[in-house]
């Protein structure tokens, strides 16, 4: 696994735990040999991810529309910036540089971010794993729902269990070394998707 994408908060939340959980994993990347892939931003948990990484001596990619340049405070320091004209070019640009992804705690985009690759991921569109890091409990209402999609036959099970969820970022780490895809339905014709 050479990069990682991490789709994190515009905004640090309310608990320190998430600042802490968001360099831990920067850390983490860095000293894995791992190049970190995020929105290229500065504030929030992304730049506290981003600037953890890069002090630990780790590479760290940015993609940010340049409309958003301003307001998400690009950052200057990064290993690689690319600028892109759409939120959809972030979005394709980031998947295809990645081999996973991982959601640190965040609101709307960031659920949007996640949720994108992991409904490209159950369409067989890539094989990456793609997993939250539940860093105090964030996300515990999130993972309930999923179960509760499952639950009432709007979500296939084998499509639930593809979203990889753990507070620790090292098991995380393991689990998605473990990790395997499940098969391509027999339905989807790729070159239509
Ligand atoms: P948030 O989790 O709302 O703080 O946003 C986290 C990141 O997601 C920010 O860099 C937002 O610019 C980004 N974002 C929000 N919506 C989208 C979208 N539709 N496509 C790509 N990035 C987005």
């Amino acid at each position: 696994m050479h990069r990682i994408c991490v789709f994190c908060g515009s905004s640090e939340g309310a608990d320190p735990r998430y600042r802490a959980g968001a360099e831990g994993l920067g850390r983490l990347l860095a000293a894995r040999g791992i190049e970190v892939v995020y929105g290229g931003g500065s504030v929030g948990l992304m730049g506290v991810m981003a600037d953890a990484a890069l002090a630990a001596g780790g590479r760290v990619t940015g993609v940010i529309p340049r409309t958003l340049w301003e307001r998400e405070v690009g950052h200057r320091g990064l290993s690689d910036l690319r600028t892109v004209e759409s939120m959809h070019e972030r979005k394709a640009l980031m998947a295809e540089l990645a081999d996973a992804f991982i959601a640190l705690p965040g609101g709307a985009g960031t659920l949007e971010e996640f949720a994108e690759v992991w409904t490209w991921a159950q369409l067989g569109l890539h094989p990456k794993p793609c997993g939250l890091l539940d860093i105090g409990g964030y996300y515990d209402p999130l993972i309930a729902f999923l179960d509760r999609m499952v639950e009432q036959r709007f979500l296939r099970a084998e499509h639930r269990a593809m979203v990889l969820a753990d507070t620790d970022p090292e098991r995380l780490l393991a689990r998605f070394a473990a990790y395997v895809p499940p098969a391509v339905p027999k339905w989807l014709d790729r070159k239509q998707t």
